[in-house]
């Protein structure tokens, strides 16, 4: 993250780096902004409140802000304004908090793109089937829910099932059970799993974090977790909690712990606008200005519905209007790479889909195993990445296309891939007439398709390998794991 963000004229400092460098007042600007924010977006009694007497309201709050500081965030036509005025470079004129707290916004959009970029594996196979997968999520999710997946290399449960049992949980999360306790031997396992992982992975582990179907604070050790996962890696996991406000001093020691290993970005999950009034009276507005407050609650706006993955399908009908239309792509999962629970020491490899009746959980699990080891662990990770992860495209691989994509011919020789989303095409396709209907088939291997495309048509072998594996690349090609039972059944057919 570079250590200060372009707004208008001037440079305004990072707010992900050491605050201690940044000036109390911008940090103080940022944070009651964002404060104000959170009150307007989760509790329409406070939109009253601020519609029928706006000064009143804010200083209710506790906060210094005046109504000038606060309109270009909640009134459509004035954040247009404000908008262009950036693009333009023209926004000199508003004031400073105003141009801090937009700044401290792009940061944030950046920072999940920075994240995304810097979680590639240095692992050639798992590089090349996470970039497949962020590339099919741009098709079948849509570019816009697409570019709020950071792809994460993993995520380790430290329980089993959720203490908090949300209606809308889109995991599906069980009820608590049990906690992966911290003691000697559960942290050589702990440590030793990390380090195999980065040894198979790379770098990029530290991108991974300590919750799925979980929640972080319902394990009590949770804290020495987080410490030996910055020690090995060397950084600090992003915690999201629905369960900020169960301990207010508690949270207020993870938050300094976090921010002793220079974390970036925490969330907490709002379930409730009591939930939200407790969290604002335990903590200034300073302490959380880099944790985001994610609006969960009943009365939220609309823009913050439940997706329709996990539990929350079950009420798609009673609760309809809390939730994504049927049509909207629907996951929380942001996961490409390896889900674990270290209760139930296993691990699965997953990546993000829309929530399906097959699929309910809004994720595709390709495999899953157990392991009781470091070394156990390494092996099961390297046949995952064996098995479903290959660099190429072979030329025995059948090539199939994704279900949810068209392919056509336009122009004459244009091959178009089009989805619900996006359409791409490669230019100057030769003998179309013959490759589509190939491609429609899918029963093809890549080597039969070359061989032919070159007997019948005159097409060099190499020129159509090269075309294949450029649509492979791009995630077009049918990857999604089969069901158990058509591979017994092929299995059994080839004895
Ligand atoms: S949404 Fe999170 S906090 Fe709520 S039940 Fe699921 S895992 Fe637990």
């Amino acid at each position: 993250m570079s250590a200060a963000v372009e707004a208008g004229v001037q440079h305004i400092p990072s707010l992900f780096g050491d605050l201690n460098t940044v000036p109390q007042d911008h940090v103080r600007d940022v944070a009651e902004i964002k404060r104000f924010l959170e009150r307007w977006t989760m509790d329409p009694s406070f939109r009253q409140a601020y519609e029928a007497n706006p000064a009143a309201t804010i200083a209710g709050l506790g906060l210094s802000l005046r109504i000038e500081e606060i309109t270009p965030f909640i009134d459509d036509d004035e954040a247009r304004a404000l908008t262009e005025a950036i693009k333009a470079g023209t926004d000199g004129h508003y004031p400073l908090s105003v141009r801090r707290y937009r700044a401290f916004y792009r940061e944030k959009r950046q920072h999940r793109r920075v994240i995304r970029r810097n979680a590639q594996s240095s692992n050639p196979h798992i590089a090349a089937w996470r970039s497949r997968q962020i590339q099919r999520c741009i098709g079948q999710l849509g570019m816009n829910k697409a570019d709020a997946l950071v792809h994460a290399p993993a995520a380790f449960e430290l329980a089993r099932g959720c203490s908090v049992g949300c209606w809308f949980c889109g995991v599906s999360a069980p009820r608590l059970e049990l906690t992966f306790h911290y003691d000697d031997a559960t942290s050589r396992l702990w440590r030793g799993s990390l380090q195999v992982m980065r040894d198979v992975m790379g770098d990029c582990i530290k991108h991974g974090f300590l919750y799925w179907a979980t929640d972080p604070l319902d394990n009590p050790d949770y804290e020495h977790f987080l410490a030996d996962f910055h020690e090995v890696t060397g950084r600090c996991p992003q915690t999201t909690t629905a369960m900020g406000a169960r301990d207010i001093e508690r949270t207020r020691r993870l938050l300094r712990l976090a921010s002793s290993m220079d974390s970036e970005i925490d969330r907490f999950s709002i379930i409730t606008l009591r939930m939200l009034h407790q969290l604002h009276e335990g903590f200034a507005p300073e302490e959380l200005v880099r944790v985001e407050c994610v609006p969960q609650n009943r009365e939220s706006a609309d823009r913050y519905r439940k997706a329709n993955a996990g539990r929350a399908r079950q009420y798609a009908t009673r609760r309809a209007k809390e939730m994504m239309p049927e049509e909207t792509s629907s996951t929380i999962a942001c996961v490409s790479g390896f889900l674990f629970n270290m209760v139930d020491r296993q691990v699965c490899l997953v990546t993000p889909c829309n929530g399906s009746d097959r699929w309910p959980l809004g994720f595709w699990t390709y495999d899953e195993g157990h392991f009781d080891s470091p070394e156990e662990l390494r092996e099961l990770i390297e046949g995952m990445v064996e098995r479903h992860m290959p660099i190429h495209l072979g030329c025995d691989d059948v090539v199939r296309c994704r279900p949810d994509i068209n392919v056509e011919i336009a122009g004459g020789t244009d091959l178009v891939f089009r989805t619900k989303w996006i359409r791409t095409t490669f230019r100057n396709v030769p003998a179309l007439e013959q490759l589509v209907p190939m491609m429609q088939e899918g029963t093809w291997t890549a080597g039969e398709m070359a061989l032919t495309r070159e007997n019948e048509s005159g097409v060099p072998m190499e020129q159509t390998f090269l075309l294949l594996t450029d649509i492979f690349n791009r995630g077009m090609l049918d990857e999604e794991p089969r069901p158990a039972s058509a591979i017994v059944e092929r299995e059994a057919a080839a004895v």
